[in-house]
């Protein structure tokens, strides 16, 4: 899977990448990340890439030119891949595990397209059309689209072969319980006891299965 990031901050993303699982699928080449700062494709002078918004109102829009020549180049000329297209967007499409998965089944490469300032100008979608999707990792608003996008880049990449290795990926389809415990079995705190559920240490798969489907 690769995935392209259009961004004028591509420095948030670097200590996310350069660690822990995010490195090790990097390194595995299992996942890819590019990025395309729209700056970079700005034909103002001053690399302009927010204006005014029309009809007034408080803060600025990023301009559709250097997101679309940035998309552009991501999208590259290649017939053999699976292209999809993410703007993030609070009131987007909300992003799930399920959204993840699919993802991973039909696509080869997802572009990313990150807001900041008060969002993008809509004509970005529509001239992308139905290749782009406004998808939102929650009901909330951030400040800018990267957060997001490495949430997805995150869940995305669990999902795809070989990054969490079979045995790991398995044992988390198998683990659907939120509740969770390791040593020590009993843990003081403020003269309270804390200790593990009796049927995690009865060795009966199936007792703790059942358990965990309600925990
Ligand atoms: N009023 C704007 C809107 O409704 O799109 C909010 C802009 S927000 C300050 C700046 C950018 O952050 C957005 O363009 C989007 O890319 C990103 N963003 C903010 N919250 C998000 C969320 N919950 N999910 C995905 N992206 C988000």
């Amino acid at each position: 899977m690769t995935f392209h990031i259009i961004t004028i901050f591509p420095n948030l993303f670097e200590s996310y990448l350069a660690d822990s699982m995010m490195k090790r699928a990097i390194a595995s080449k299992n996942i890819s990340v590019k990025f395309y700062n729209p700056r970079d494709f700005t034909t103002n002078k001053h690399n302009k890439v927010d204006d005014i918004p029309y009809g007034g109102g408080p803060g600025m829009i990023m301009t559709v030119q250097p997101i679309i020549d940035a998309w552009k180049k991501a999208r590259g000329r290649s017939q053999k891949k699976k292209f999809k297209t993410i703007i993030l967007s609070p009131g987007g499409t909300e992003f799930t595990t399920a959204y993840a998965k699919q993802s991973v089944k039909k696509y080869t490469d997802i572009i990313f397209i990150c807001g900041r300032y008060e969002g993008i100008d809509a004509r970005v979608k529509k001239i992308i059309d139905k290749q782009a999707e406004e998808v939102s990792i929650g009901n909330y608003v951030l400040t800018g689209g990267e957060l997001a996008a490495m949430v997805m880049i995150d869940s995305i990449s669990r999902q795809v072969d070989g990054v969490l290795g079979n045995k790991q990926s398995l044992e988390e389809e198998r683990i659907s319980s939120h509740e969770m415990y390791t040593r020590p079995l009993v843990v003081e705190h403020q003269g309270k006891k804390y200790t593990v559920p009796d049927v995690l240490q009865s060795g009966n798969h199936k007792l703790i299965d059942e358990w965990r489907n309600h925990h």
